[in-house]
């Protein structure tokens, strides 16, 4: 049988092994502490990295810490995180979950998602306004080392083209069909959404795929039925 037709599963295990090797296997060390996370994953929507730092550091350098970011004002807020997308509507957003978090916890923490089970923290974090289920996934992988898998566009989009989900399948549940699929380990799913990441960006990106320079060619559904064929570049 041809690699490309092997059940979504098999292939799912398959382009995790061969993105281990292509990429060098990561440790999972949170890279800042789990508030920081929280608030920069939501500036960081649809905002390059370099800008999305720059929006944090300035926020803190003018309002000092979260009490101060919580009681500002809404236009000094939105101009702080100016360098990012959409500042007048993560603004409020920012505010209403500081204020949660803090009504709900009487201080503006979350380290006690650490012990809560993984269902729970994720329907707790996606009440917060401008929280959905991809910064959720994030922070409980990244900060409390929870088995979720974090699906952004480019984990989604090299999915997809492999064929380990089917066309009509949203993000949303791309995060439960991808992590039945995959070993229940913190690290091994932390190294499948960092690779699949970085293979989105590097060579399976959005505009004409470096499909020639991939190590998942035998066994994508893009590459064997459309790239191939040539039907892509077809008039
Ligand atoms: S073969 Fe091409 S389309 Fe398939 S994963 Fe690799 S780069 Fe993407």
């Amino acid at each position: 049988m041809d690699a490309h037709l092997l059940p979504a599963e098999e292939k799912a295990i398959l382009t995790h092994e061969l993105l281990n090797k292509e990429y060098k296997v990561l440790k999972l060390e949170p890279r800042r502490d789990p508030m920081h996370e929280l608030i920069s994953t939501m500036l960081s929507h649809r905002t390059n990295h370099a800008d999305e730092e720059k929006a944090y550091y300035t926020m803190m350098e003018r309002f000092g810490d979260w009490e101060g970011i919580m009681q500002a004002p809404f236009e000094e807020l939105a101009d702080a995180i100016s360098t990012t997308r959409w500042p007048g509507q993560k603004a409020p957003q920012i505010q209403q979950a500081l204020r949660m978090i803090k009504e709900e916890r009487g201080e503006i923490n979350i380290d006690f998602l650490q012990n809560m089970p993984v269902d729970e923290a994720i329907a707790w974090l996606t009440r917060i306004p401008g929280v959905g289920l991809k910064t959720a996934t994030l922070l409980l992988l990244f900060n409390f080392k929870k088995p979720v898998l974090p699906v952004d566009t480019h984990v989604f989009r090299v999915s997809q083209r492999v064929g380990l989900i089917g066309a009509k399948v949203t993000a949303n549940k791309a995060h439960q069909i991808l992590l039945d699929m995959l070993p229940k380990d913190p690290v091994e799913l932390y190294n499948f959404h960092k690779h699949l990441l970085k293979h989105g960006q590097k060579v399976c990106t959005w505009f004409t795929p470096k499909c020639e320079k991939c190590v998942l060619r035998h066994i994508c559904n893009y590459y064997q039925d459309v790239r191939e064929k040539g039907i892509d570049k077809a008039v």
